[in-house]
């Protein structure tokens, strides 16, 4: 089973070789800060299922210890990983070739949350990581 996505311009591109752990939209300040966009959707994998498969994407480390991929070109944001990750790897659901495979199943982060932002999709949602207290 092959997953590929990429940038909008095409410069980047990357495959994953197992279907995603889990899938969630997060409303956190850091997201919504390096997109410019009031949520971002991710998949979670690891670095043994996901590759780079063309071009070379920058890295900005958003947090201490988070790395996140782009594309230098267009600006699209690809992968969210650091050291305090272990092997996970998150990568941006929009990103995906067919981002309609892999719904989301809970919100993270509704701490962060613009007030204006109404999904109203019924998923679970956790003021910040599921899983945190
Ligand atoms: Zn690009
Ligand atoms: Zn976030």
């Amino acid at each position: 089973m092959m997953i590929e996505g990429g940038c909008h311009c095409g410069a980047i591109r990357y495959a994953l070789s197992a279907p995603p752990e889990a899938s969630m939209i997060c409303h956190c300040r850091t997201c919504r800060g390096v997109s410019g966009a009031p949520v971002l959707a991710w998949i979670s994998t690891t670095n043994d299922a996901f590759a780079i498969t063309k071009g070379k994407p920058a890295q900005y480390a958003s947090s201490p210890n988070v790395q996140r991929q782009l594309c230098a070109a267009c600006g699209t944001q690809l992968t969210y990983a650091g050291p305090d990750y272990g092997e996970a790897i998150d990568v941006t659901t929009a990103s995906l070739d067919d981002p309609d495979a892999f719904p989301p199943t809970h919100h993270s982060w509704l701490s962060h949350d613009i007030a204006w932002i109404k999904f109203g999709d019924g998923l679970p949602t956790f003021q910040k990581s599921r899983g945190d207290p």
